[in-house]
């Protein structure tokens, strides 16, 4: 089974301290509330949650990530969000910083804000039918890298340099079901892209 958002496969460093800064926050759970009601967040019957997004702290690379285990929860405040200070996918290790530890895709999200400079939020949902829609048709990671691993960020990195990502700003993590990435300049592009898709199911036009 692919579906394995609940298993923490990295060595998360965590130091609880304060919420990360309401203003930060607050946009991110505007965003995570609407695409909570669509099901493109939410939580599988096992108990399993899904779905994760953050924002860039400004002028660093640093970021601001849900906590694990959130999916189900209907509205998030900022107790359930932490900044992640330092990440290094090639050791499978990130410190956070906040009241939870960090979302396990955080590493993936790691890699996309290091990769480009200009990207300011990262957003990571599930849905069946955008995932096979989109396979292969935006930039895809291959089907060996699971979810969470240093090899999935190795494979951000590579689609980065290689391929059309960083023009596409979306992308299907083929190893990891339902697994879909969008990024942006603003959270609000992303979100918006990622609604454009989801909006037009039917059409995708091949990038890859
Ligand atoms: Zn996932």
């Amino acid at each position: 089974m692919l579906v394995d958002e609940g298993y923490t496969k990295y060595n998360c460093h965590w130091l609880e301290g304060a919420a990360p800064p309401d203003d930060y926050v607050r946009p991110l759970t505007q965003w995570r509330n609407r695409l909570y009601k669509l099901g493109l967040i939410g939580e599988y019957e096992n108990g399993i949650g899904f779905g994760n997004l953050s924002r860039r702290l400004e002028q660093t690379d640093h970021f601001i990530i849900t906590g694990t285990q959130t999916g189900g929860l209907p509205t998030l405040t900022e107790q359930n969000y932490t900044l992640v200070t330092t990440y290094d996918w090639q050791q499978n290790k990130l410190t956070c910083i906040g009241p939870v530890a960090a979302s396990s895709e955080s590493l993936t999200h790691g890699a996309i804000y290091k990769s480009n400079q200009q990207v300011k939020a990262v957003i990571h949902v599930h849905h069946l039918e955008l995932w096979e829609k989109l396979t292969n048709c935006v930039p895809t990671t291959a089907a060996d890298a699971a979810y969470g691993t240093p090899e999935m960020a190795q494979e951000i990195i590579r689609l980065s340099q290689e391929g059309d990502l960083q023009k596409a700003k979306i992308l299907v993590m083929s190893g990891h079901l339902e697994g879909i990435i969008v990024f942006g300049a603003s959270l609000a592009e992303a979100g918006n892209l990622l609604l454009e898709y989801y909006q037009n199911l039917t059409n995708c036009q091949k990038m890859v």
